[in-house]
């Protein structure tokens, strides 16, 4: 997959996404991301993460206030890819954002079940997940590689089923987006 393309507008509401995003929406099989059902819907809908929408919401303030191009980069995995991406937000006199990603690299893997879009079960077990770089951690320990963590346990990959990810931002990502934002 290559990157995308959308536009917020004033309000913080999705506006227009390009077929790139289509794509990604198809190929991580998950509908509620199909164009039909995010038009028109504001951007917080989809971040749960108070901090992340805090700092993103800081982000967006900045790049409407200077009009000045911000670039970082984040990760975006699906199960079987590991990628390396790259965001420029845009602003216009307008007040409209625009958000484009682009891959950097990828690199495939071995599949991380947990990272496919599922329905929740119970029990499960819940891993903070960076929503930037996408580290896990477990409970307050070291912030790691998904493979690093999950794929050293006994039982990989079947143990992969019982995992939840709950997104957040690891003190690293915290840092760079506090930086680019401020
Ligand atoms: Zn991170």
């Amino acid at each position: 997959m290559g990157g995308c393309r959308y536009q917020l507008n004033r309000r913080d509401q999705i506006i227009e996404v390009d077929d790139g995003w289509l794509r990604c929406a198809k190929e991580a099989g998950d509908s509620d991301l199909l164009p039909a059902r995010i038009l028109r819907r504001s951007l917080w809908e989809f971040i749960a993460d108070p901090r992340t929408r805090l700092l993103q919401g800081a982000l967006l303030r900045k790049v409407r206030s200077t009009r000045k191009p911000i670039r970082l980069p984040f990760r975006c995995d699906s199960p079987e890819m590991k990628r390396w991406m790259e965001m420029e937000l845009t602003s216009s006199a307008g007040g409209e954002v625009d958000v484009t990603t682009s891959v950097v690299r990828s690199e495939p893997r071995a599949r991380i079940a947990c990272l496919a879009p599922h329905e929740s079960r119970s029990p499960a077990e819940i891993l903070n997940c960076c929503g930037w770089c996408n580290a896990v951690q477990v409970g307050d320990g070291p912030w790691q590689e998904v493979e690093e963590l999950l794929c050293a346990r006994p039982g990989w990959p079947a143990s992969d089923d019982s995992v939840e990810l709950r997104h957040q931002l690891c003190p690293r990502c915290d840092a760079t987006l506090v930086k680019a934002s401020s």
